[in-house]
């Protein structure tokens, strides 16, 4: 079942709704929570917009982010109903993962091609640049009026998940739903330059810091870069200052494929994957246990950093020269 429909009529029902979305939340995470709890706030409902981490600093920013509850905190109150944003997999609910435990009505709502129908209702359109589009046709079935604070949580959603509109996952579509958020009074420029033009310090601090593991494999069709915990603390940069950085290796010319290694917990990684226009990187990313887009993909290792590296170059460039043959 893949009915909209369905998941308003739940929330037309529900009484005390948690929204949550992935752990190491991003733009679209954050945007989509912020825009489903102003709404349902709006419907009477009473809403705990929530995340397994902090939201990152560049989108506290966004009306009602300052409000989420962080990790554990989440989990002393009563719900009804659990409304899953963005999230492909149980797993990247992290610690709020212990909610599909309880006798709640979960419903899933995603644009992963890879996403699990693990809810009572899901609804996964991988067509979608954004799970806000999504949450924005939810938010016109349940009648919210999208006022400019709902408005400027999607458009944030949409811009972030499309790299500001240059992914090949922008449409027309994309480009008529973000008009009419700025006619809802979605900040635009204000909502750009609070992304991409206030960043932390420590955020390019880290990139001179990784640039220099910047690595091209011979074909020069994959390149991948590294992070590790030692770098971070010394620069005492934070993992969101890390977001980003991938976009460097794939801005190679020639380039087809960038990974970035990025180490989350000791001889723990968190290996994202990007792809320019032919690789398939969820499919890429699943033969390691993650998933994702067909341009954008992640998945978690455990191992030796020059080991995972050799594993992970070897399979991407393989999957370039298939890609080309
Ligand atoms: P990022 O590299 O920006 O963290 O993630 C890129 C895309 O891959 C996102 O759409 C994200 O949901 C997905 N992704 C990242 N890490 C994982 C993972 O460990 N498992 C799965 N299934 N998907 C992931
Ligand atoms: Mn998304």
């Amino acid at each position: 079942m893949n009915d909209l429909r369905a998941i308003a009529g739940a929330l037309q029902q529900s009484r005390k709704v948690i929204i949550s979305g992935h752990v190491m939340p991003d733009g679209d995470c954050v945007g989509s929570v912020a825009a489903l709890g102003l709404a349902l706030t709006q419907l009477g409902k009473e809403v705990t917009m929530a995340l397994p981490d902090p939201v990152p600093e560049i989108y506290l920013f966004l009306p009602g982010a300052a409000d989420f509850a962080i990790g554990e905190s989440a989990l002393t109150v009563d719900y009804d109903t659990f409304m899953v944003l963005d999230c492909s997999v149980p797993e990247r609910l992290g610690v709020l993962r212990a909610l599909l435990e309880r006798r709640l009505t979960v419903c899933n709502i995603d644009h992963h091609a890879s996403s699990h129908h693990f809810a009572d209702y899901n609804y996964i359109d991988p067509q979608a640049a954004a799970t806000a589009e999504i949450v924005q046709d939810l938010c016109a079935l349940l009648g919210a009026r999208i006022t400019p604070e709902i408005a400027a949580c999607l458009y944030a959603g949409i811009l972030t998940d499309t790299g500001s509109f240059q992914y090949e996952n922008t449409t027309p579509d994309t480009h008529r739903r973000a008009a009419a958020l700025i006619e809802c009074g979605a900040p635009a420029v204000m909502i750009n330059i609070q992304i991409y033009e206030q960043k932390p310090l420590a955020h390019l601090k880290v990139l001179a810091a990784a640039l220099p593991t910047l690595r091209l494999s011979p074909c020069g069709r994959v390149a991948w870069m590294s992070v590790t915990r030692e770098l971070l603390a010394s620069l005492g940069a934070k993992d969101e200052h890390v977001n980003g950085l991938i976009n460097y290796a794939r801005s190679v010319r020639g380039v087809e494929v960038a990974l970035l290694f990025r180490e989350i917990a000791p001889g723990r990684y968190k290996v994202s994957f990007r792809s320019k226009e032919a690789v398939d990187v969820n499919r890429l990313a699943a033969r390691f246990g993650g998933g994702g887009h067909v341009r954008a993909a992640g998945c978690v290792l455990e191992g030796d950093l020059d080991r995972l590296q050799v594993r992970l170059v070897e399979a991407a460039v393989e999957a370039v020269k298939v890609s080309e043959a």
